[in-house]
């Protein structure tokens, strides 16, 4: 295979080895929640495992707060040689990218046109300085918008495997079961395909509500298995995973939020393994 056109994008993640992009037909369907789930789940695939995660929502920037970085200490630093990402851990294995670490004040609304989101998203994709990643999660604004276009145009050259990166950027979908969010995830779909973007598969989010007093599922948004039946049986995309209404997530979040916990990656890791161990 003929190498590509190199890009400043396409230097800069070089020494990136899996790019996973995280998209959602609808706002509100935990999107990013899982952006940083899923970054966490792959830290802890292996002790040595570095991950980034990467906020492209430039009009609603919500990862500083979900990893406990919505203080005004968690600030980018600029070098002659790029961006260096704000580090969630000392030992710099899980770094965050959002333009909520650019603002002056975290309350500041960013209302830009397509252009200048175009120019951000190119600076934060060729001047970050990553260094060597085995996942770039990249967390996108519901629905298909000027910033996915913006995010496929500059990985464009990534897109053509070469033998020192073999795999290709790929997306993982984002929906309850609810029928308005299913049908906004199929137009998710459609974009995928027409961009040629591999699809690893779909999460289910806000599956059902676990009672924390008995166990019992209640299934909020029915079970009707139209997530299998669209996606699985129609479209023949994997189910990956259902994830239930968790108040214990919510409370973690918001806890989080408040800068009052950091998210602990060494003890994510650890229960991680602790859970495998237990079967
Ligand atoms: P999106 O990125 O799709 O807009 P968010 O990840 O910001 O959605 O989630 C929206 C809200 O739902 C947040 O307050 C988040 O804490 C909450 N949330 C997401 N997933 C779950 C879940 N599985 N259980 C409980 N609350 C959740």
């Amino acid at each position: 295979m003929s190498d590509p056109i190199e890009t400043p994008v396409s230097r800069r993640l070089a020494s990136v080895k899996n790019i996973i992009i995280v998209l959602s037909g609808k706002g509100g369907v935990g999107k990013s929640s899982s952006s940083v789930q899923l970054a966490l789940s792959l830290l802890s695939l292996s002790p040595s495992n570095r991950v980034g995660l990467l906020d492209l929502d430039i009009t609603g920037p919500s990862l500083p707060r979900m990893v406990g970085l919505d203080i005004p200490e968690a600030t980018v630093h600029q070098s002659s040689a790029g961006w260096v990402p704000v580090y969630v851990d000392n030992q710099k294995r899980l770094g965050v990218m959002s333009i909520g670490f650019l603002l002056k004040d975290r309350g500041d609304s960013v209302v830009w046109r397509g252009p200048k989101k175009d120019g951000m998203i190119r600076q934060f994709l060729s001047e970050v300085r990553w260094g060597e990643l085995d996942y770039l999660v990249i967390d996108t604004p519901p629905g298909t918008s000027d910033e996915h276009i913006s995010l496929l145009t500059h990985l464009h050259p990534l897109f053509s495997p070469t033998p020192t990166r073999p795999t290709i950027p790929s997306s993982i979908l984002i929906s309850t079961p609810q029928t308005t969010a299913l049908n906004d995830t199929l137009k998710s779909l459609s974009f995928t395909k027409k961009l040629q973007l591999p699809v690893n598969g779909l999460v289910e989010n806000m599956s059902g509500y676990v009672c924390p007093c008995c166990n019992e599922i209640s299934y909020t948004f029915g079970n009707n298995g139209n997530t299998e039946r669209i996606f699985r049986d129609q479209n023949h995309l994997e189910v990956l995973g259902k994830v239930p209404i968790d108040t214990v997530l919510v409370g973690l979040l918001d806890s989080v939020s408040k800068g009052e916990m950091n998210v602990d990656v060494e003890r994510t890791q650890k229960g991680i393994e602790g859970e495998k161990s237990n079967g």
